[in-house]
């Protein structure tokens, strides 16, 4: 017995399942469990797929399109987003699954990061060229896997993206519509959970369908406070059985994993705050970009929030010794605000929120940066994919953009 207590010791109760619609209970904040770790939760991402080739066939190019044809084969030959719409026929109901968008429609898919290889005559027609592309699609899994047939369209209006310019329009599409493999899903279990009340009645139902699971997934803190990991599971309890963690305990079975898994690494980065937070600056520091993110996750969830701003008219320092990619920007500014583990935003649109005040700050402020020659090293113009989202993929952030969007928001920077 010694023994199995010494491990509830070590294995202390640290996630928290919160109800987010689960079968059959019913009000809000219902805690449905506590376990001492959840398999499935840290997940290393799949490795970024490799370049594809594309066909746009019966090609009418534009705009940049049509310059880059002409520089076919050098390093000018690029274009950082291609959005193909397609046209459906105006006098046919939509296709299936279509929503309209303002402008497009949900039948839309974008290449990425693509160079323009070579063009040849069409036998689409006259005039027409059929044009070589590498790149990337753009998979968005949570708002479903790209089909591997094409859409009803007579043809596809192209653009930079939405806001951006025309780059001319094709009857067809070769490589972009295609069978692609899913990721694996990694199911999730519960190990070693102790389930309240309302979880224990799903888990006795007999059908598949009452046995749903949706809940966000909380860290406890040593002190029992709970945090939210922004992380959700929704799946179908399977099974149950005596878990090795502690007497009494369980571990849950479900069938399915979590959307968006934290990567493998930020498990140490969650368990530093959670035995207490950072205590000095610059622990992010030798993190690579993916969990330089993730710490500012950790630190946006951990926000001490009620607290006074300080002054207008204050004056940070930012040590800027480690910003050598804008993940590091977030972290460095963070803590110039806030102090070690600080957050100030973790992207542009969520600077742009901190720069309005409650966020520790408030305008006009100085921020004296220091090593700022890193920055200017590292925060350079080019094609960017950062850590935090797939949606950006695009030019990259550079010191300059920083530095104007700091000033737009009443910062008198001083670079050191
Ligand atoms: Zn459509």
């Amino acid at each position: 017995m010694e023994q199995a207590w010494a491990w509830e010791q070590e294995m202390p109760l640290r996630w928290l399942l919160i109800d987010e619609g689960s079968s059959g209970v019913d009000g809000s904040d219902v805690a449905l469990a506590l376990c001492a770790d959840i398999d499935g939760l840290f997940v290393d991402p799949e490795p970024p797929r490799a370049a594809e080739h594309y066909t746009l066939i019966g090609c009418d190019p534009a705009g940049p399109l049509r310059e880059a044809l002409a520089h076919a084969g050098t390093d000018r030959a690029w274009l950082s987003d291609i959005v193909l719409d397609p046209v459906h026929d105006p006098r046919q109901p939509p296709p299936q699954g279509c929503q309209p968008y303002n402008p497009g429609c949900s039948c839309m898919e974008e290449l990425l990061d693509v160079t323009v290889l070579g063009r040849r005559p069409s036998a689409a027609g006259a005039d027409l060229v059929d044009v070589d592309l590498r790149g990337h699609l753009r998979i968005l899994p949570e708002y479903g896997w790209p089909p591997a047939q094409p859409p009803a369209a007579h043809a596809f209006t192209l653009t930079g993206n939405h806001d951006g310019p025309a780059l001319g329009t094709c009857r067809q599409t070769a490589g972009v519509f295609q069978e692609r493999p899913r990721p694996p899903v990694r199911p999730v279990t519960l190990l070693g959970s102790r389930p309240a009340a309302p979880l224990q009645a799903l888990m006795e139902q007999r059908s598949a369908r009452r046995r749903h699971l949706r809940a966000t997934i909380h860290t406890v803190d040593r002190s029992g406070h709970a945090v939210d990991t922004g992380r959700m599971v929704s799946a179908t309890v399977i099974g149950a059985r005596p878990s090795r963690l502690g007497a009494g305990l369980v571990d849950v079975v479900l069938d399915d994993g979590l959307d968006e898994p934290l990567p493998d690494g930020a498990r140490v980065i969650w368990e530093l705050w959670r035995t207490g937070r950072p205590d000095r600056p610059n622990l992010w520091a030798g993190h690579d970009r993916a969990l330089r993110h993730q710490w500012s996750g950790a630190a946006l969830r951990h926000r001490r929030s009620g607290r006074p701003d300080r002054l207008a008219g204050s004056t940070f320092c930012l040590d800027g010794r480690f910003v050598t990619d804008i993940e590091g920007f977030y972290c460095a500014l963070g803590e110039a605000i806030n102090g070690p583990g600080g957050y100030f935003g973790w992207n542009l649109s969520a600077l742009d929120d901190c720069l309005r005040g409650r966020w520790g700050a408030m305008a006009p402020f100085r921020l004296i940066w220091h090593h700022a020659e890193v920055a200017r090293r590292h925060l350079v113009p080019g094609y960017d994919r950062p850590a935090y989202t797939q949606r950006t993929w695009g030019p990259a952030i550079t010191l300059q953009d920083l530095l104007a969007i700091l000033t737009e928001g009443r910062v008198d920077v001083d670079l050191r």
